[in-house]
């Protein structure tokens, strides 16, 4: 392929050349392992021609494997200097697809749009952020079918829970509501540089055909989420109350027409059930 991955020596190369002090902040851990970058970017199942959102390509990892891969990228970075280097470490490395990548220095979190429409988000996200981000993006960017993203091992299953699993939670619903995750495989420590004090897991995201509803729909299910998992040993007719006017009662009532039982607590709801109370007018 007329496209080289970054190894070792080339993480350390660039790392030195701009003087990286790789932070925990911004989950700086880079990945030096082409079988990583690869089985990502095969997991995403990329299509050449396809436009693919990476969040936080850092020193250029997984975006030359996109670009090997035939994708054009556009990836959104925070750190300044990353950001500058990443178009000349590409023009280096895939000099014939150089033009393919868009990258764009902002906080993922503060994106409002992302220009030309990508279909899919493919990332090694900054683990302290994945969820706000993943869930930011898929409101902001609808285009958005599928994915795939690396992010610690805790996270992954999170997101991929059920009702009845110990770690279904208010990310587990709020993701929910744009499509169906799977955790699709673990990933070691030593892939990385520096090396991290946790583990990794990859995650697919299938988006739903449509959307269970629109923006205030989704807005009044998130605030219930919160509330139910906010005191998530309450019954839902206290902890709900808050989103009923205080009232414990209208809450109970809401809950029978939506056909939850009043006194379940949130960890037993279904997505589903949270958007069908959702539903009920609020008072
Ligand atoms: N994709 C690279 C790789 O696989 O080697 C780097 C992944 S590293 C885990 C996370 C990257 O996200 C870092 O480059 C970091 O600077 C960037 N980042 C952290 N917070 C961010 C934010 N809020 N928006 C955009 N990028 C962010």
């Amino acid at each position: 392929s007329e496209v080289k991955l970054l190894g070792p020596a080339e993480i350390r190369d660039l790392a030195a050349l701009l003087d990286v002090q790789p932070t925990k902040k911004l989950g700086q851990n880079f990945v030096h392992d082409h079988g990583t970058v690869r089985r990502i970017v095969t997991t995403a199942s990329v299509s050449p021609g396809e436009r693919v959102l990476e969040v936080g390509p850092g020193l250029g990892s997984l975006t030359l494997a996109l670009l090997e891969a035939g994708a054009a990228v556009t990836a959104i970075e925070i750190d300044e200097r990353l950001a500058a280097q990443l178009p000349r470490t590409t023009e280096v490395m895939a000099p014939t697809v150089a033009d393919r990548l868009e990258v764009i220095t902002q906080d993922a979190l503060r994106v409002d749009e992302v220009p030309g429409e990508p279909v899919a988000i493919v990332a090694n996200l900054p683990y302290n952020v994945s969820v706000p981000v993943l869930l930011h993006l898929l409101e902001r960017v609808p285009s958005l079918r599928r994915g795939v993203v690396m992010v610690q091992r805790e996270v992954g299953e999170r997101l991929a829970a059920s009702p009845g699993s110990k770690v279904y939670g208010s990310p587990s619903v709020k993701a929910a509501w744009y499509g169906t995750w799977r955790t699709a495989g673990l990933v070691g420590r030593k892939v990385f540089w520096p090396v991290p004090n946790v583990d990794s897991v990859l995650v697919s995201f299938e988006a739903h055909e449509a959307h269970p509803g629109d923006e205030a729909l989704r807005r009044r299910m998130f605030a219930l989420v919160d509330a139910a998992f906010g005191q998530r040993r309450k019954m839902l007719r206290q902890s709900l109350a808050a989103c009923f006017d205080g009232s414990s009662q209208l809450a109970t009532e809401a809950l029978e027409a939506a056909g939850i039982d009043p006194t379940a607590r949130g960890e037993a709801l279904e997505p589903d059930a949270f958007v069908r109370l959702a539903r009920i007018p609020a008072p």
